[in-house]
C-alpha cells in the first residue's frame, strides 16, 4: 500500500495519455498527426516550455463532448488511487476549450460525472479549481467565471496557469475580488519561472492562501520568513521543473533545502502524462535524488493534508493525517 497523500496542483488537461488520445480522437473523428499511440508518445518527450505547450493544446482538439471529460478524469483518478491518492484538488481551464467551441457547462458537468463516484469507486475525495490562462486578458478571465456561475457548487476555487513570465498576478486583481465574493478558494502558480516578487505580488493583491509552484521563493530571504510564519503552503512538482528545465537535474531540486528552511511543503505531479510521472512516481524520484528519509516523506504527506481545502467537511482532514501517522513503509529487502 502506497503512502497517502493529497494532490493538490494536478492540470486534468495534463493527465492525457496517448492510449486516451487516440481512443477520444476515433470517437470524435478528429485526426491526430501522429502515426500511432507510439509516434505520440515520442512527441511527449519534448525539451522545453514552448514545445510543451503546442503539443499539450493541440492533443485538447480530442476533448468535445462530457463523455470525453469524464473519461479524462476516470483514467487519472484510477491512477492517482493506485499512487496512494486520498483526496484530488484538480485544476482544469475552461478558456482552452471555450475557445475550441466548449462550453464550460460541458467540461465542468464531464469531469463532475467522475468525481461524483470517486469517493465511493476509488476512495478518493475531490474537488474543482478553475484556472484563469494568464497569458489571456483579463476580461477574458472575468467573462470566464462569469461563465462559470451556474455550476459554481462543483467549484472550490480558482487558479492561475500558463505562461508566467509577463504576465503578473496583479494583472488578475478584479477577477481574484470578484472570486473572493463569491466565497471562492484562491491559488496561484508563481515563482515557477517568474521572479519571487510575482509570489509577494499573488499573496498581496491576489490574497491566495497557497502558492502553485513557488520555487523562486529562496531568491528572497524576507519572502521565506513571510512564507514560512504565515504558514502558506507551497505545491512544488519535481519531475515537471526537471523537464521544463526549471532546474537543471532532479539532484539539484531545492525542495530539501524549502523543507530545511521550515517551508510547507508539497509534492505534486502538475502534468504527469507530459512530465514522466504521477505524485507517486514524483515522491519515488525526488526522495532519491535528494536522500530522503521516510520521515521526511512523511512530513511531505501530511502537509498535503494540512494544505488541502478540506475545511467543509468535519473529520475529514483529521482522518487522512491519522492515515499518513499510522502508515507503516514497507521494509526494503535486504541486500
Ligand atoms: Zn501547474
Amino acid at each position: 500500500m502506497p503512502l497517502p497523500k493529497a494532490e493538490l496542483h494536478l492540470h486534468i488537461e495534463g493527465t492525457l495519455e496517448p492510449e486516451l488520445a487516440f481512443e477520444l480522437a476515433a470517437r470524435n473523428g478528429v485526426r491526430l498527426p501522429y502515426a500511432d499511440t507510439e509516434e505520440l508518445r515520442k512527441a511527449y518527450l519534448f525539451d522545453d516550455l514552448q514545445s510543451f505547450l503546442d503539443l499539450y493544446y493541440s492533443l485538447m482538439a480530442v476533448l468535445r463532448t462530457e463523455d470525453d471529460f469524464e473519461a479524462l478524469a476516470e483514467a487519472y483518478l484510477v491512477r492517482a488511487a493506485a499512487q496512494g491518492v486520498r483526496h484530488a484538488e484538480i485544476f482544469f481551464d475552461p478558456q482552452a476549450h471555450t475557445a475550441r467551441g466548449v462550453p464550460i457547462g460541458t467540461v465542468v458537468e464531464g469531469l463532475g460525472r467522475a468525481l461524483d463516484r470517486s469517493r465511493e469507486r476509488h476512495g478518493v475525495s475531490t474537488a474543482l479549481i478553475l484556472c484563469f490562462l494568464r497569458d489571456q486578458s483579463a476580461e477574458s478571465a472575468l467573462e470566464t467565471l462569469d461563465a462559470a456561475r451556474p455550476h459554481l457548487d462543483r467549484i472550490v476555487g480558482i487558479g492561475l496557469d500558463s505562461a508566467e513570465v509577463g504576465h503578473p498576478p496583479a494583472k488578475f486583481r478584479e477577477v481574484y475580488a470578484v472570486a473572493d465574493s463569491l466565497g471562492l478558494r484562491k491559488v496561484a502558480h508563481a515563482g515557477e519561472e517568474g521572479p519571487p516578487s510575482y509570489i509577494t505580488e499573488a499573496l498581496d493583491v491576489l490574497g491566495v492562501e497557497r502558492v502553485d509552484h513557488g520555487l523562486r521563493a529562496l531568491e528572497d530571504p524576507a519572502l521565506v520568513a513571510r512564507l514560512v510564519r504565515d504558514r502558506i503552503p507551497l505545491t512544488l512538482c519535481p519531475l515537471s521543473n526537471v523537464r521544463l528545465r526549471a532546474v537543471s537535474e532532479l539532484s539539484a531540486h531545492p525542495l530539501r533545502r524549502m523543507m530545511d528552511a521550515g517551508l510547507l511543503c508539497t509534492v505534486n505531479s502538475d502534468d504527469p502524462a507530459y512530465f514522466g510521472g504521477y505524485v507517486g512516481d514524483n515522491f519515488d524520484a525526488v526522495g532519491e535524488a535528494l536522500g530522503l528519509s521516510v520521515e521526511d516523506l512523511r512530513v511531505l504527506a501530511r502537509n498535503s493534508f494540512l494544505a488541502a481545502f478540506l475545511e467543509g467537511e468535519e473529520g475529514v482532514r483529521e482522518g487522512y493525517l491519522a492515515e499518513v501517522a499510522a502508515y507503516e513503509f514497507p521494509t526494503p529487502p535486504l541486500p
